[in-house]
């Protein structure tokens, strides 16, 4: 694992991802969340939406060009990162915020970047901190903005 804990989003991330799952009821929106790791937290700076191209509503893809866009200043791309890319973020409009069946295949196919992996549930309007390993999702401990944990 690159990092075990989470530091608290900045507001304007955690309103972006949130507002998302309200602007398409009944449908999954999705982006991507870069950052740095600090000791062993991981700090987000920012979410970027990209357009959730799944031909259900239920579950989410991303489109590959806006994706290519989100990643380029990171350390996924850029041989001069300025982020590093910390993971991923989708929302489950009206449905828990674990991860689903769907969101376990589409991991385990191999279809979902190691790292952070954040669902918004519009249940409590709450925000769910998982890391996937590769091999399945971990609780990530949240911790002050900036300071180490252990
Ligand atoms: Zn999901």
């Amino acid at each position: 694992m690159k990092f075990r804990n989470i530091g608290d989003l900045p507001f304007d991330a955690f309103t972006l991802i949130s507002a998302s799952a309200y602007k398409t009821p009944g449908r999954e929106a999705c982006g991507v969340l870069v950052g740095s790791i600090v000791n062993d937290t991981a700090l987000v700076y920012q979410a970027r939406p990209i357009k959730n191209i799944s031909e259900n509503d239920d579950s989410f893809v991303m489109d590959p060009t806006e994706y290519l866009a989100a990643i380029m200043d990171t350390d996924f791309y850029s041989d001069t990162p300025k982020y590093t890319l910390l993971g991923i973020y989708h929302t489950h409009p009206d449905f828990p915020g674990y991860p689903s069946l769907i969101d376990w295949n589409a991991a385990e196919s191999g279809n979902v970047i190691r790292g952070m992996y954040l669902i918004f549930t519009t249940h409590g309007n709450s925000l769910h901190s998982y890391y996937w390993d590769g091999d399945k999702f971990i609780v990530l401990k949240r911790t002050q903005y900036g300071s180490s944990a252990s």
